[in-house]
This record gives C-alpha cells, structure tokens and sequence, in this order.
C-alpha cells in the first residue's frame, strides 16, 4: 500500500519562507502513513537579485551553505528513519539564472548525487510569476498581457522539461496560481500546453498533481481538470506532491489530488522507489488507484 509526495519538504531550517525543522516534517510524514516521501528544497538561486524580498540579508553564498547542509541533514534522516519510510532526497530546479540555468541545474544534481528531481519554473525571463498577484499582473503587462505571458511561461517549462528530463514536472500550470478558482486558458493558449504535456510525454516524466494551490484556498490543485484529462489521453504518468513547506502541510491535500486523477479518468498513479532499498536506484512504479493511500 504505497502512499507517497515527492514535491516538499521544504523547512523553515533551509529556507526561509517554509517553518519548522525538516526533522519535525519527516517524523509527521511517518505518522501521517506515508511509505515513501521525497524531501525536494528548491535550489540555490545564484543573482542576488534573484534572492526574494525575506532573504535581503542574505547572498547567493550563503543560500548556496545552506542548501549544503540540507543535504546533510536530508540524508542523516534518511538513514536515522530508513526502518519506518523510504526518504528520498532530491531538488526542486529554477529556471535561474537566464543564460546558464541548464548547466547549473545539471551541475548541481551530478555534484550532489540527487536521486531525483521536480522539474519546476518558478519564472518568465528571470521574472518570478509565482511571488505575488500585483507582481505577476505587472509582468503580463510587460510582455503584452496573460496569454503572452503563459504562452512564454509554458515555452520556459517545456525547454526545462527537454533539456534537464527531469523525473517529476512541477505544477505544470503554476502560472494560473493567481487565477482563482475559475482559472481556465484561452483557445490561443492551448496548443502551448498540449506541446508542453508532449514533451513531457516524450521525456517520460511523471506528472505531479500537486496540492498547494487547492490547501491556500486559491483553486483546484495543479493541473487543472481539463490538462489532467488531456494527459491521461495523452499517457502521460501521474504522481502525488503535497509540495510541503513545514510540518504542519505534510499530505495536505492529496485527498484532493487523488480525487482529481481519479476524475481523469486514470487507473494508475505513478511513485518512485528504490530498487531493494539501494541509495541511487531510484525508479518509477505505478500502483492501481484503490492501492494508494495512508498506510
Ligand atoms: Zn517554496
Ligand atoms: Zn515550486
């Protein structure tokens, strides 16, 4: 009985608009029944002008200590919590910064040895898009309103997709965050996200359903029905992100994920597990819908 998230584990310990310890997020993921969970903080970012408006005091080297450390203690649980849950430490990518993103990213998985990652964008050309609506707002107008906006947004996530083939795709439409409840995209904007679904078919990526959106009261989890239904034709694997950011968010929501691919119309839901048990091993299995659930 696999019930598992693989978007999350953000703490408050590693960054700094999370809360609590990642000890305190791993031992509620064991009581919350799950068998497998993957820890994921986001990566460094290396501009300081990348650094958001709480981390002012802070440089891109001392983001970069602290991601380090996370790996450390990423892996002491692991071990420490091996008998009671499978922990997978992994990252969740930017597209950031704008020339090199690629290199860095990839560099950053082989340096660390990362068993997996969520392939996320958090930007449109070196803009964050998830941060605040007015922000957001302010950036559409810039490149000609929200259709161009999440026409580049989703360009921007399938060259992500392409180039780092990334285990997990992220909120695939993040860029709806700010949307409510009846977000929905436009004819224009359509073919942009079945070419981002294809490409994420071609990479064999799994799907993230992720809860966040759905746990702040802000709309449906990601994607939104109408994209989840599409990739289920399309057979395109989906997997379960709670995308944690402390203790308190830990499974959060994937009631609601769950009921949404089963509304799809998927059988299936996709997981990663070690092979044996063996650190590095890592890959996906699917597990009928009716066997997925808290332990
Ligand atoms: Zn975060
Ligand atoms: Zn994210």
């Amino acid at each position: 009985m696999p019930w598992f998230s693989y978007h999350g584990g953000h703490s408050g310990e590693f960054c700094r608009h999370a809360k609590g310890d990642l000890a305190s997020v791993v031992a509620r993921a064991v009581e919350a029944g799950f068998s497998h969970y993957g820890l994921s903080e986001h990566v460094p970012r290396y501009r300081q002008e990348d650094l958001f408006p709480d981390e002012q005091d802070l440089t891109p080297a001392d983001l970069e200590r602290s991601f380090e450390a996370y790996v450390t203690r990423a892996r002491a649980l692991r071990d420490q919590y091996s008998e009671q849950i499978e922990l997978l430490v992994g990252f969740e990518t930017e597209r950031l910064p704008p020339g090199d993103w690629a290199q860095r990213m990839l560099g950053v998985r082989e340096r660390w040895g990362f068993e997996y990652m969520i392939g996320s964008v958090h930007d449109v050309e070196g803009l964050v898009v998830d941060f605040k609506a007015e922000q957001t707002k302010a950036i559409a107008e810039r490149f000609g309103g929200p259709e161009e906006l999440q026409m580049r947004y989703f360009a921007a996530l399938r060259e992500l997709v392409s180039t780092l083939r990334p285990e997990i795709v992220g909120h695939v439409d993040l860029i709806r965050k700010f949307d409510g409840p009846a977000a929905a995209f436009s004819a224009r904007v359509w073919p942009h996200i079945e070419a981002t679904l294809e490409a994420v078919r071609k990479s064999g990526a799994l799907l993230e359903v992720n809860a966040a959106t759905h746990r702040r009261g802000l709309g449906p989890v990601y994607p939104l029905p109408e994209i989840l239904a599409l990739a289920q034709r399309m057979g395109i694997g989906v997997t379960l992100g709670d995308d944690s950011h402390g203790a308190h968010d830990v499974g959060v929501g994937l009631d609601a994920c769950m009921r949404a691919i089963a509304a799809a119309g998927y059988r299936e839901v996709g997981y990663l597990a070690r092979e044996a048990g063996v650190v590095g091993s890592v890959s996906a299995r699917f597990a009928k819908l009716q066997d997925v659930h808290p332990r």
